[in-house]
C-alpha cells in the first residue's frame, strides 16, 4: 500500500519549488513557460523554458505566467504546476498526495482557484494554496503560534511580501509589486541611460548578484570585500546598435537600484507603523526574519537594520523557505486542529 504522501510547492514569480516530505527538495526550476503563438502548444517548460527567454523565434513565446498576474496567464500557470507535478511524480495516479502550495497573495481569487483546480487535476487527494508569508515564516522555523510578533520579510522575483505574525495568523501584511526583476530592470535603465549601452536582463540579474549590494558596509567583517569590485558586461550601443563592452563597477549597480531598494524599505517602515505596539517591541527583540531569493542582496540586512533601527536576519536558505513551510504546513495544521478540539470540547 502505499502511505500519505505530503508535498509543498513554493509557486514564485521567479522559481518553482516542490518539496516532498522524506526527501527534500526534489525540484526547483523557474516559472518559465514557452509556447507557440496561436495555437498555445507548449514547447518548454522550467530550466528548458527560461533560457529560451529573449531569444525566441517569432512563433514561440516565452513567458513567466505569475510575474504580471494577469488573467490571461491562468492556462499557462495550470500547465506549468501541472508539468513539475508530473515531472516529480509519474507515478501520480497510485500515490494522491497532500498538497499544500504558496502562492503570492496579490494574486486574485480566480487565480487562486485555478491553481487549486490544477493540483487537483494532477492528481492530489487534498490541496491547501496558503500565502507564501505564511509559508516562509513556517519554513524558517518562525514559532509562529507564540503569542509574540514576529515579522518576515519575503522579497522574490515580482513580489515583496511583508507580514506580521501572531498566535499563527497575520496581524498585518502587505505585498507590494517590486521584487529582484525590478532591481534588474533599475541597472538597465541605469546602464542605458548613463552608458549609452543596452544589455538583457539575464546580465542584469548577473551584475545585482555578483556585485550588487545594497549598502557599501556590506562585508565590514572581511575587509577585502570592501573593494569596490568591476564586472565586465555586453551589450548593444543605443546609438550605434553595435555590440559593445563596458566594465561596471558596484558604485554604479548600488545606484541603479537604489530606487527599489528603498521603496522596500519604506514599506517595512510602513508595516511597522502600522504594528500594535506590543508585537512591534517583539519584532525589535526578534529581528526580522528575511527569506527569498531578493533578500540574498548584498547588504540589503545592514541597510534595513541602519534605516529602520530593528535587527534582520536573513534565513537559513532564504530560496527555500516557501516550499519548506509549505511542506510542513499539513503538520502544523494539525498540530492547532487538535488543540482546537480541545478547546471545542471544553467549550461544548
Ligand atoms: P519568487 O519567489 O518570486 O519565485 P525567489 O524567491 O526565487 O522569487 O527570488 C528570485 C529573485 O531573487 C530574483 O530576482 C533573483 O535575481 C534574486 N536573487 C537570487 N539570488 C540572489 C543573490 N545572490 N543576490 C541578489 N538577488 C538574488
Ligand atoms: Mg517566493
Amino acid at each position: 500500500m502505499f502511505g500519505t504522501l505530503d508535498i509543498g510547492i513554493d509557486l514564485g514569480t521567479c522559481n518553482t519549488l516542490i518539496f516532498v516530505k522524506g526527501k527534500g527538495i526534489v525540484l526547483n526550476e523557474p516559472s518559465v513557460v514557452a509556447v507557440e503563438r496561436g495555437t498555445k502548444k507548449i514547447v518548454a517548460v522550467g530550466t528548458d523554458a527560461k533560457l529560451m527567454l529573449n531569444k525566441t523565434p517569432e512563433n514561440i513565446m516565452a513567458i513567466r505566467p505569475l510575474r504580471d498576474g494577469v488573467i490571461a496567464d491562468i492556462e499557462s500557470t495550470e500547465k506549468m504546476l501541472r508539468y513539475f507535478i508530473y515531472r516529480v511524480f509519474p507515478r501520480y495516479k497510485l500515490i494522491k498526495p497532500r498538497m499544500v502550495i504558496g502562492v503570492p497573495s496579490c494574486i486574485t481569487e480566480v487565480e487562486r482557484r485555478a491553481v487549486e483546480e490544477s493540483a487537483y487535476k494532477s492528481g492530489a487527494k487534498e490541496v491547501h494554496v496558503i500565502d507564501e508569508s505564511l509559508a516562509a515564516a513556517i519554513g524558517a522555523d518562525i514559532p509562529i503560534n507564540e503569542p509574540a510578533g514576529h515579522m518576515v520579510l519575503d522579497i522574490g522575483g515580482g513580489t515583496t511580501e511583508i507580514s506580521v505574525l501572531s498566535l499563527g495568523g497575520m496581524v498585518v501584511t502587505s505585498a507590494i509589486r517590486i521584487g529582484g526583476d525590478e532591481f534588474d530592470e533599475s541597472i538597465i535603465k541605469y546602464i542605458r541611460s548613463v552608458h549609452n549601452l543596452i544589455i538583457g536582463n539575464q546580465m542584469a540579474e548577473r551584475l545585482k548578484i555578483t556585485i550588487g549590494n545594497a549598502s557599501p558596509d556590506y562585508a565590514t567583517k572581511f575587509p577585502a570585500h570592501k573593494a569596490i569590485e568591476k564586472l565586465e558586461v555586453r551589450g548593444n550601443d543605443a546609438i550605434t546598435g553595435l555590440p559593445r563592452r563596458l566594465e561596471i563597477d558596484s558604485v554604479e549597480v548600488r545606484e541603479a537600484i537604489k530606487d527599489p531598494v528603498t521603496a522596500i524599505i519604506d514599506e517595512i517602515k510602513t508595516v511597522l507603523g502600522k504594528t500594535p505596539p506590543e508585537l512591534a517591541a517583539d519584532i525589535v527583540d526578534r529581528g526580522i526574519v528575511m527569506a527569498g531569493g531578493g533578500s540574498l542582496l548584498k547588504g540589503l540586512d545592514r541597510l534595513i537594520v541602519k534605516e529602520t533601527g530593528v535587527p534582520a536576519i536573513i534565513a537559513d536558505q532564504p530560496e527555500l523557505c516557501v516550499a519548506l513551510g509549505a511542506g510542513k504546513y499539513i503538520d502544523y495544521i494539525k498540530g492547532s486542529d487538535l488543540t482546537k478540539n480541545i478547546y471545542d470540547r471544553l467549550n461544548g
